[in-house]
């Protein structure tokens, strides 16, 4: 969908084709800032509580120091079993 094809709809005055038509382009400038962010900054879902945080390391896969003692110590409980 470029400028010209707006205009065009709007020079037949299909205003719902216009409204669909922008938010299209909006979905579309989203998806793409998403895509830029994910890049920049890696985005991680915890392998202890589910949540999404950052990496300070690429190899870290636990939100926080917390987390990852919680999932070790869990996993030690039930090797004693
Ligand atoms: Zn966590």
């Amino acid at each position: 969908m470029k400028w010209d094809d707006l205009e065009a709809l709007f020079d037949r005055g299909d205003v719902l084709s216009i409204v669909l038509a922008n938010e299209l382009m909006a979905y579309r400038a989203v998806d793409e800032a998403i895509e830029v962010a994910r890049k920049q900054i890696r985005a991680s879902k915890c392998q202890g509580c589910g949540a999404w945080f950052v990496q300070r390391r690429s190899n870290q896969i636990y939100c926080s120091k917390k987390c990852g003692l919680r999932v070790a110590s869990r996993k030690y409980r039930e090797r004693k079993r």
